[in-house]
């Protein structure tokens, strides 16, 4: 399948909708790096590695916009030059260090260079994404954020029970009822592991489904079960049949009003976030 794939446009936009509700967006499924940047510094070895973008989501997500179908938002860029799933300015944001790997490029960095990595990349993104969704919501459609991102089986010599995890924070309905669904067929999924989504450690979803308070989920699926075309065909089959089964049923406990019933972002949830957070910093690879 093609993309309209510009690494100048700092993002990638495969399938369309064809009327369905599921907007796909995947922070981490981008492995380039600016030609100014070089290699980063680090080896091609090191950035093919997880640190260097979340592998074999991106062929999850390209044959799920078509199964779906869906309109599937990507990034281009290596979260190694800068992570789209954190808030500009987050200590995770542009990482000198990940999973014991230096990146000798992002030390030092000025303002000025900061800042050109977020009107390049970050910036551009998420203005395609908030295009999208604000021409659905225009238009009245029902509309569901749905965030890939896949995990490393292990870290930190700890072995990663999970086949895939469900994340989520202020509005856990549809994220409840994708969990269930995982679960019967039989897979062991973490709810909110290998990490749990929080207001500052992540960036998309609070930004794209609870600030607009749009039905979302952010789902994970761990690397080696994706690592081909294989696993990307049997996972986007699974998740082509259990989205709509799972938007079916939030529409019949909820109504598609449901929308506008989505819990608001609270101050005291986002204060006890912040004491997690801080030991989430270095984890969410
Ligand atoms: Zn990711």
């Amino acid at each position: 399948m093609t993309g309209s794939n510009t690494e100048a446009a700092g993002f990638a936009v495969y399938g369309t909708d064809q009327g369905g509700p599921f907007v796909l967006v995947s922070d981490h499924a981008g492995r380039a790096v600016p030609p100014a940047l070089e290699d980063l510094g680090v080896s091609a070895e090191d950035r093919a590695r997880h640190i260097g973008w979340d592998i074999g989501i991106d062929g999850v997500g390209r044959h799920l916009a078509a199964l779906l179908p869906a309109v599937l938002i990507e990034q281009v860029y290596s979260r190694l030059v800068i992570d789209c799933n954190r808030a500009p300015g987050h200590p995770t944001s542009i990482v000198t260090v990940s999973d014991g790997t230096p990146v000798p490029a992002n030390e030092g960095l000025t303002p000025e260079q900061i800042a050109f990595r977020h009107t390049t990349i970050l910036h551009p993104y998420h203005a395609r994404i908030t295009q999208e969704l604000d021409a659905r919501v225009q238009a009245g459609r029902p509309t569901v954020v749905v965030a890939l991102h896949s995990f490393t089986p292990e870290m930190r010599g700890f072995k990663r029970p999970w086949h895939a995890g469900i994340l989520h924070n202020h509005d856990t309905r549809l994220a409840h009822i994708m969990l269930d669904l995982l679960r019967q067929e039989g897979l062991t999924v973490g709810d909110n592991e290998p990490y749990a989504l929080t207001d500052t450690s992540d960036y998309t979803i609070p930004l794209h489904g609870e600030k607009r308070q749009l039905p979302h989920v952010e789902i994970e699926i761990r690397q080696d079960l994706i690592a081909d075309e294989k696993g990307q065909k049997e996972w986007a089959d699974r998740l082509a049949r259990l989205l709509p089964q799972a938007w079916a049923q939030f529409c019949k406990t909820y109504g598609t009003a449901g929308v506008t019933d989505a819990p608001a972002m609270q101050d005291n949830k986002q204060k006890a976030d912040l004491s997690r957070d801080q030991m989430q910093i270095q984890v969410r690879l």
